[in-house]
């Protein structure tokens, strides 16, 4: 949707769509900008083949739908991964999400932790630390590492901005195994880069991050989860000069394939093969390889790795890129 001259009584909410897209929005002549997003089937497809715990699958909903937000909030073609990494019960949360929005994520977690663990974020991850990459297609990578505070896993993703872009950032999540919505604020700088800590661009933002801390607990986070992205903007800001500048689809994808496991395990060599095919640990004569994020099994016998191993000694592999 673009909509140059858009104001509040142009906006037709009730014919936006209602599921698994995020919005593009600004006010204040776009002095302030914000995307938001609640996804559904595609967050169910994203995890239905692994049995994720409810508290796993909660803070992984986030870290994607906090991924995603991130995502649209860049100019860049390419990847950016989202990961947690700590000591704690989940011990590790990863979303992969490309510029055009196609996500996948995956966790690790300790049953026997995760039994006897609090509520709150430190309890869940403990100390860790956050890292975001940013893979361009044509550039270089950028990584930024900063450590996990906060009470929410919002609130961490805020801490990197605050770190790492220095913009004002308002940021709030909210996921279960059903249904994954978040939003994003932020001030934008001005000519020269500088964000005016007074004037409208400041008011705005200081307004505007007021309603969608109006989200921030518990109440707020069930408001989220219930009702569709354009009517959670209706709500907020039904009073505020709102322009949706752009409506975009997320979906799940993994790109998992057999010929990429395959290409995976000839990097391993023919000795590790040949014991992996004969240990007693895996299905006798078999190598079993499932996909963490998307939970795929990819099988492969004698005659599969034979193949593999003689196709390799033919032609080497195009690329070694991961
Ligand atoms: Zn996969």
């Amino acid at each position: 949707m673009s909509d140059e001259s858009g104001t509040r009584e142009s906006i037709d909410w009730h014919n936006l769509p209602q599921g698994d897209e995020l919005f593009r929005f600004s006010f204040e002549d776009g002095r302030v900008r914000g995307v938001s997003l609640r996804l559904e089937s595609t967050w169910q497809a994203a995890i239905e083949n692994h049995d994720y715990p409810p508290a796993v699958g909660a803070l992984l909903g986030e870290a994607v739908a906090g991924a995603v937000l991130m995502v649209a909030n860049l100019k860049f073609d390419g990847r950016l991964i989202l990961q947690f990494a700590g000591r704690g019960p989940i011990s590790l949360l990863v979303v992969q999400v490309t510029s055009d929005r196609r996500f996948r994520c995956m966790a690790k977690w300790d049953d026997e932790r995760l039994a006897g663990a609090g509520e709150s974020l430190e309890a869940l991850l403990g100390r860790g630390q956050l890292v975001l990459t940013i893979e361009p297609d044509e550039g270089a990578r950028y990584q930024s590492l900063v450590p996990i505070e906060g009470e929410s896993l919002a609130e961490a993703i805020e801490g990197y901005f605050q770190q790492s872009e220095q913009l004002p950032t308002r940021l709030v999540l909210a996921a279960d195994k059903q249904i994954t919505a978040g939003m994003l604020v932020q001030q934008m700088p001005e000519t020269g880069g500088i964000v005016p800590a007074s004037g409208p661009s400041a008011r705005g933002f200081e307004h505007v991050g007021k309603l969608v801390d109006t989200l921030v607990g518990e109440k707020g986070q069930a408001e989220m989860r219930a009702v569709s992205a354009p009517e959670l903007l209706h709500r907020l800001f039904h009073q505020d000069a709102l322009r949706i500048h752009d409506v975009a689809r997320v979906t799940f994808s993994c790109g998992c394939s057999r010929e990429g496991v395959g290409q995976m395990l000839t990097g391993l060599g023919r000795d590790e093969l040949e014991a992996t095919l004969a240990s007693e640990e895996t299905p006798p004569g078999l190598i079993e390889i499932r996909c963490d994020f998307c939970g795929s099994l990819y099988r492969f016998d004698r005659v599969d790795v034979e193949q593999l191993l003689t196709n390799d000694s033919v032609e080497p592999p195009e690329s070694t890129r991961h």
